[in-house]
C-alpha cells in the first residue's frame, strides 16, 4: 500500500497522492491482435503499458515505441499450414505457408526481414475435411531457425495433443488451453522441466464454449478443460502468463475487448486456482521475463516507469485492478 505520495528525486517530478491505492507495474497483455493506434490507446486507459501480438496480416510494425501508447511487439505473418485458416480465412500473406520443413528458413528469415520480435506458428487441430495441420517435423525446423536467430517461438495449440506436439517441438511459449480434455500432469511436469510457458486466454476459450454453435458443438468441447489445464500447471511450476487473445477481427472465431478484457482474464486466471498475486505477476513479472523485456514489469528504479495506481488492494481482490485511477507509460500520464 502506498502510504503518503509517489515522487521521483528529479525537482520537476510529478507529485501524485497516493492514499488508500496499490502502485503496480504496467500490465502486460501477452496476447493481443493489434491494428490501430486507437486499439493501443484502449490498452492504455486500461493499464495495459505493453501489448505482445501474436499475429497480424498486416504488421503494424510503424505503431512500435510511439510516446504514450502501450508499447507493442510483434510476430507479424503467423506460420500456418498450405490451405490453413490463416491464409484462407484470415488474410495473411501467401508467405505465411510452410510447405515442410525445408521451407522453414525462408519462412523465419522472411519474418526477421518483417522486423518482428518472436515467431508464431498456428498449429491446427486434425479435423475430418479440413486441410492437414503443420507436421511436427515442420514445427520443430520453424523453432530450429528462429532459435538459430535467438528469437522466440509462440505456438497456438488448443487440443492436448497438439500441447504435446509442439513441447516435442522444443517451442518456447504455448498460446491457448486445451478445450476437449485437460492437460494432464506428466505432460506440465515436462513443460515445467522444459522451462515452457503458457498463456492460456482464459477469456477467448470461455467465449470460443459459450458461442460454439449448438448443432455442431462436439460433446467433450467444456470450459472446464481450459480451467482445470490452469490448476495443473500451476501445481506443476508452469509459468503462466496473462494474455487475452483481444481482436477486431470479423473473421475471428470471437472478438474480444482491446484492454478490458485483460482484466477479465486476471478473474478467471483467479477463478481457476491462481492467488491474485500470482495473477498479477502472469500480467507482469513474468510475461517480461519469459519475452526478455528486461526493462519492465516490476516497479525498479532504471525500469520504465510504467505504472499503474488503483483504488483498493489486488492482491486481496483482484477486481481491485479495475478500480483505475493513474496509468503512466513511460512516465507520460495516460489517464
Ligand atoms: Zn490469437
Amino acid at each position: 500500500m502506498v502510504d503518503g505520495l509517489i515522487a521521483t528525486h528529479s525537482d520537476d517530478a510529478q507529485v501524485v497522492d497516493g492514499h488508500g491505492a496499490v502502485l503496480l507495474p504496467g500490465l502486460i497483455d501477452a496476447h493481443v491482435h493489434v491494428e490501430t493506434v486507437q486499439q493501443l490507446q484502449a490498452y492504455g486507459r486500461w493499464g495495459v503499458t505493453s501489448v505482445l501480438d501474436m499475429g497480424s496480416p498486416d504488421w503494424a510494425a510503424a505503431l512500435r515505441g510511439r510516446a504514450g501508447l502501450a508499447d507493442l511487439r510483434g510476430a507479424g505473418a503467423v506460420a500456418c499450414a498450405p490451405r490453413g485458416r490463416a491464409v484462407s480465412k484470415m488474410g495473411y500473406p501467401s508467405s505465411s505457408v510452410v510447405h515442410g520443413p525445408s521451407d522453414a528458413r525462408r519462412f523465419v528469415a522472411d519474418r526477421i526481414a518483417d522486423g518482428v520480435d518472436h515467431i508464431k506458428i498456428v498449429l491446427e487441430e486434425r479435423l475430418p475435411f479440413k486441410p492437414k495441420p503443420l507436421d511436427e517435423a515442420t514445427v520443430s525446423a520453424i523453432v530450429a531457425e528462429a532459435h538459430a536467430v535467438g528469437v522466440l517461438v509462440c505456438v497456438h495449440a488448443t487440443s492436448t495433443r497438439s500441447f504435446q506436439a509442439a513441447i516435442r517441438a522444443g517451442a518456447d511459449v504455448l498460446t491457448h488451453t486445451p478445450l476437449t480434455a485437460a492437460l494432464d500432469e506428466t505432460d506440465a511436469l515436462v513443460m515445467k522441466h522444459e522451462g515452457l510457458a503458457v498463456v492460456p486466454t482464459l477469456v477467448m476459450m470461455k467465449k470460443l464454449v459459450e458461442r460454439f454453435p449448438a448443432p455442431v458443438k462436439p460433446k467433450r468441447i467444456a470450459y472446464a478443460n481450459s480451467s482445470d489445464t490452469v490448476g495443473v500447471l500451476r501445481r506443476a511450476g508452469v509459468k503462466i502468463l496473462a494474455g487475452t487473445d483481444a481482436n477486431s477481427d470479423p473473421t475471428a472465431p470471437n472478438t474480444i475487448e482491446h484492454g478490458a478484457a485483460l482484466h477479465d482474464e486476471l478473474q478467471l486466471l483467479v477463478d481457476a486456482g491462481l492467488t491474485p498475486a500470482e495473477a498479477l505477476t502472469s500480467a507482469t513479472a513474468t510475461t517480461a521475463e519469459v519475452f526478455g523485456l528486461s526493462d519492465r514489469g516490476r516497479i525498479r528504479q532504471g525500469y520504465r516507469a510504467d505504472l499503474l495506481l488503483v483504488d483498493g488492494d489486488p492482491t486481496v481482490d483482484i477486481a481491485a485492478t479495475r478500480e483505475i485511477r493513474g496509468v503512466w507509460i513511460g512516465g507520460q500520464e495516460v489517464r
